[in-house]
């Protein structure tokens, strides 16, 4: 065997290793993250794939602990109960002070009656030195409104920019479903969900536990 054959046989040797490579990496089915919708992932479309920002809302599993926040002692995490000051004076509402992130899910089932998309922060007042003032619609920054069918509501504020995808998604929610991430957009001065109802009937047990 001369040198030139051997090296036309090690450059078809070569194309067909590589061919096979790359063959193999498409063919992967890559999962995308489940979790955050503001990473890339790779999903196999048709015969190739293509790398992506994740735009479809994630889907996290169910939370089963009949509370907005999957944690095993939310109540440690309350900052503001309901009826008490500065801005929860009428209100049937906890603020519970967990890190950005943290998933919020729904404590009853219900239609989605309102949602906000607010992704400033704000205050009431111009004396606090803020920029700007919250109007009543940018208060809650970006947030949901779920109605059971008797007309009793929740309220989940203070979501994450990247919330807005997944609330838009929302029509009908069943209980324990993921609708959105804890931040700190509208009248807000730090991570936090703000949970609010308009009956005092539907408080979660965990939440009762805490009283
Ligand atoms: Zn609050």
């Amino acid at each position: 065997m001369n040198k030139k054959i051997l090296f036309l046989l090690s450059f078809f040797v070569t194309i067909i290793f590589f061919a096979l490579s790359v063959k193999t990496l498409y063919a992967q089915d890559v999962q995308c993250p489940t979790e955050g919708n503001t990473s890339t992932c790779t999903t196999q479309v048709g015969e190739g794939s293509v790398e992506s920002p994740e735009t479809n809302p994630p889907e996290l599993p169910p939370n089963n602990t009949n509370s907005p926040l999957n944690l095993p002692d939310i109540c440690s995490t309350i900052s503001q109960g309901p009826y008490q000051g500065p801005s929860h004076q009428n209100l049937l509402a906890w603020d519970f002070a967990v890190p950005r992130g943290t998933p919020v899910y729904s404590t009853f089932a219900g239609t989605v009656t309102r949602t906000g998309q607010y992704q400033g922060t704000c205050k009431w007042s111009k004396n606090d030195n803020y920029d700007k003032w919250c109007s009543p619609t940018e208060k809650y920054g970006i947030w949901i409104e779920i109605q059971r069918s008797d007309g009793v509501f929740a309220r989940y504020a203070h979501f994450t920019p990247e919330s807005i995808a997944k609330i838009q998604s929302l029509s009908k929610v069943s209980e324990g479903e993921f609708i959105g991430w804890v931040d700190s957009t509208g009248l807000s001065t730090g991570n936090h969900l703000h949970y609010q109802l308009s009956d005092i009937s539907v408080v979660p047990d965990a939440i009762k536990a805490c009283q």
